[in-house]
C-alpha cells in the first residue's frame, strides 16, 4: 500500500473535511462524498477513474492525495469446503514495523456467508489455548484496516454489483456473499474500541456496507467496563469467550478473568443494552478434553446463564502445534451439549471448516512465519497448506 491518505474507514464528516482539503467548494461537499461513498461501498471500485460523475479535474486530484488500495494479500487458500482464509498484508507504521500481517477467514455455507475478521495485530492477553494469545501485540488495526478486509474480501469472493469471482468453490445462493460479520479473528476487539467503533459504524450505515447490525458479532475474552460502552455505542450482537464456569480454571484459560471475574462478566451480560429474546448473547465454550468437559461443568453452565437471554456455542478446540491442550472426545462433546440442550439452549456444535488449510484462529500467520524464517516459502499457498 502506498504513502496517501485511505479513503475508505473514514466517517462521512471526515471524507467531507477530506475534500474540503483538496479545495472541493463547500456546497459540494456533501454531494461529492455521497457520490465517493456509493462508489467505494456500494460498488466495490477501487479506481478513482471509474468514477465517472465526478470531473476529471476532481478525479485527479483525488489520485493525487488519496486511495482506494486494500491490504495486500500475502497467500489465499480455499478449502475443498469453499471456506477462505487469507492471510493480508498491511502498510508499514513507521520505519520499525516489518510487514505487519492479520488474517481473515471466509465460511461460505448454502444461503449465507460469514466473514471473521481481526481487529487488532496478535492480542495482549494470553488464552492459554489461543495460538494468537502466544503472539504479542504488534498494534491496532485502524478503523481503514478492519474495513480493508471486508472489502478485500468483497473483491475476492465477488461480492459487488459487478464482481465475478476467481474461484466460486462453495458460495452461497444468497445475493449477498458474504452477510454476517464477526469479530473473532486475532486481537481483543474491545481494546481496540474506537477504530472498531467506526469500522463497524461504517459496515452498519445504510450509506456504507449497509449489514445488519444483527449480522455483527463482537467476540470479547469479557472486558466488563467495556462491554456496557459496546452495547451503548457500537450496539452490535455480543458473544463472549467463557470457556469455563469456575473462576480456578478461567483464570488459566482466559487470564483476564483475574480482573474480571465470572460473576462481574455475567453481570455485565445481563445488563447488556438491548439483549432480549430476540436478541441473545452468543457463550463461547471450547472444548477442551478433561478440563472443562464433565457433566457436572455443562449442569454449572446452564445455572449459570439462567436468566440472561442465551446461546451456547460449544467449539471443538482446534490445535496448533505446541498447544498445551487436547479437544475432548466426540462423544463427550454429544454428551456436553445433550445437557445444554436439555435445558433448552440450542447449542449446535460448531463444526470445523476448512480443516485442510487449518482455518484456525492464529495459525495461518504463526506458521507462515516459521517458514518463511527457514526460507522454504517459494510456494507460499501449498507451504502453509503442509505440503512442502
Ligand atoms: N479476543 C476475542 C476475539 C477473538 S478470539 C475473544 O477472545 O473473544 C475468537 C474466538 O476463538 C474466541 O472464543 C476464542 O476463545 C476462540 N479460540 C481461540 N483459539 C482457539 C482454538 N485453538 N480452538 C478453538 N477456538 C479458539
Ligand atoms: Fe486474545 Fe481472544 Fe486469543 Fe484470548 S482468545 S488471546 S483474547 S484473541
Amino acid at each position: 500500500m502506498s504513502s496517501l491518505t485511505t479513503l475508505y474507514g473514514l466517517s462521512k464528516e471526515d471524507v467531507q473535511s477530506a475534500l474540503r482539503g483538496i479545495g472541493v467548494a463547500e456546497k459540494q461537499l456533501r454531494m461529492r462524498q455521497s457520490q465517493l461513498w456509493h462508489w467505494i461501498y456500494f460498488r466495490g471500485t477501487t479506481s478513482f477513474d471509474d468514477m465517472t460523475n465526478m470531473s476529471l479535474d476532481l478525479r485527479e486530484k483525488l489520485k493525487q492525495h488519496f486511495t482506494l488500495e486494500r491490504p495486500s494479500i500475502v497467500t489465499e487458500q480455499i478449502s475443498v469446503d469453499g471456506t477462505r482464509k487469507w492471510l493480508m498484508g498491511l502498510t508499514p507504521q513507521g520505519p520499525r514495523e516489518k510487514s505487519p500481517e492479520i488474517e481473515c477467514v471466509y465460511i461460505p455455507e448454502s444461503d449465507r456467508g460469514t466473514l471473521c475478521i481481526s481487529s487488532q495485530i496478535g492480542c495482549t492477553l494470553n488464552c492459554s489455548f489461543c495460538h494468537t494469545g502466544t503472539q504479542r501485540l504488534l498494534r491496532n488495526l485502524t478503523a481503514g484496516e478492519i474495513l480493508g478486509q471486508i472489502l478485500l474480501a468483497k473483491d475476492r469472493i465477488g461480492d459487488w454489483p459487478d464482481g465475478e469471482a476467481e474461484d466460486k468453490t462453495g458460495l452461497p445462493s444468497s445475493e449477498r456473499k458474504i452477510t454476517n460479520i464477526v469479530l473473532m479473528g486475532m486481537g481483543e476487539p474491545l481494546y481496540n474500541f474506537e477504530n472498531v467503533k467506526t469500522a463497524m459504524q461504517l459496515a452498519m450505515d445504510g450509506d456504507g456496507l449497509a449489514f445488519s447490525r444483527r449480522r455483527i458479532t463482537l467476540s470479547t475474552s469479557g472486558l466488563v467496563p467495556e462491554i456496557q460502552r459496546c452495547g451503548d455505542e457500537i450496539n452490535v450482537m455480543l458473544a463472549i469467550s467463557l470457556h469455563g464456569v469456575r473462576d480456578e480454571l478461567r483464570d488459566i484459560l482466559v487470564p483476564i478473568n483475574k480482573k474480571y471475574p465470572i460473576k462481574e462478566l455475567l453481570n455485565a451480560c445481563r445488563n447488556y443494552p438491548g439483549v432480549s429474546n430476540a436478541r441473545r448473547i452468543t457463550f463461547e465454550y471450547v472444548m477442551l478434553k478433561d478440563l472443562n468437559d464433565s457433566l457436572t461443568d455443562a449442569r454449572e453452565l446452564v445455572r449459570l446463564l439462567a436468566g440472561i437471554p442465551a446461546k451456547i456455542n460449544l467449539i471443538p478446540f482446534n490445535p496448533w502445534p505446541g498447544s498445551p491442550y487436547e479437544c475432548s472426545d466426540w462423544e463427550q462433546i454429544e454428551r456436553f451439549a445433550e445437557i445444554v440442550n436439555k435445558a433448552g439452549y440450542a447449542s449446535p456444535v460448531r463444526t470445523p471448516r476448512g480443516r485442510d488449510i487449518m482455518a484456525a484462529c492464529g495459525q495461518l500467520k504463526s506458521l507462515s512465519e516459521k517458514l518463511r524464517a527457514s526460507e522454504v516459502l517459494d510456494d507460499p499457498i501449498k507451504a502453509v497448506a503442509g505440503e512442502v
